[in-house]
């Protein structure tokens, strides 16, 4: 089959609905939940915007905005120089745009994170999942499916500290470590507030995900919505942040193409 071809069946698929396409970003406003790092360590501000014009003398026919907000807010992307193991790796800019998009995979622990929500996901975990659902081809972003989105509009049980700091799901170091090592992971997404488990700030290396991953100038794409509507393979993603020169990460659209 021609390549031209394909592409007419896939925008057939997507106009008789046998191929969907899904939205797997939370909407960004005022509400969207942010990290919140313990002192001295500055914190990303929320989003807020302040009004250019609204149909007034400052802009009589049209309206516009300002926007604050942090590069790690809301849906987003982690480059490898946001982390100081990749500081000499890609910028947002400098992602090829060949791999934001690709094969999706999912590895769903939804039960395991209703019963534990510090559950943490260990490298046997990650050689089951390629056991069950065949090889992870090269180009794929892996993503934890935990219905952490579920909490997504309220900031509190989203960010679920307690005394003895945040409960959320995440890798350990040796279920860090192989995603930054296997050959077909471009990228790990996830639907909390960062890419590493909320207690990974105590694991020997701290934040595994963020030192391995974007070490290996590899990416993490957190704050997913709607990913219980991705089947375990067989989808297509396309991340699209913006093009920041030199931005550590970047909010960004993500979409998937499902077959149904
Ligand atoms: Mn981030």
């Amino acid at each position: 089959m021609s390549q031209a071809t394909q592409l007419a069946d896939l925008t057939a698929a997507l106009a008789d609905g046998t191929v969907e396409v899904v939205d797997l970003t939370q909407p960004l406003s005022e509400q969207t939940p942010v990290l919140r790092l313990p002192e001295p360590f500055a914190n990303t501000p929320h989003l807020s915007r302040r009004t250019l014009s609204r149909f007034d003398d400052a802009g009589p026919a049209w309206a516009w905005d300002v926007l604050e907000l942090g590069e790690h807010t809301g849906t987003h992307i982690d480059a490898p120089v946001h982390w100081i193991t990749g500081r000499d790796g890609e910028d947002v800019a400098s992602i090829p745009p060949q791999r934001l998009v690709g094969p999706v995979k999912v590895i769903d622990r939804t039960a395991e994170v209703a019963a534990d929500p510090g559950y943490v996901l260990t490298a046997a975990d990650l050689d089951a999942f390629e056991r069950d659902f065949g090889p992870i081809e090269p180009g794929t972003w892996l993503i934890f499916r935990t219905g952490w989105g579920a909490r997504a509009s309220n900031e509190e049980a989203f960010l679920n500290a307690g005394p003895s700091g945040p409960a959320t799901p995440g890798p350990d170091v040796e279920a860090a470590r192989w995603l930054s090592e296997h050959p077909g992971v471009v990228g790990w997404g996830v639907e909390t507030v960062g890419i590493d488990a909320g207690a990974a700030g105590g694991f020997d290396p701290p934040f595994p995900v963020h030192n391995f991953l974007l070490g290996a100038g590899r990416y993490g794409l957190t704050q997913l919505a709607n990913v219980d509507a991705l089947p375990e393979t067989g989808a297509v993603i396309v991340v699209a942040p913006l093009k920041l020169v030199g931005g550590t990460g970047s909010p960004s659209r993500v979409f998937a193409f499902v077959p149904r």
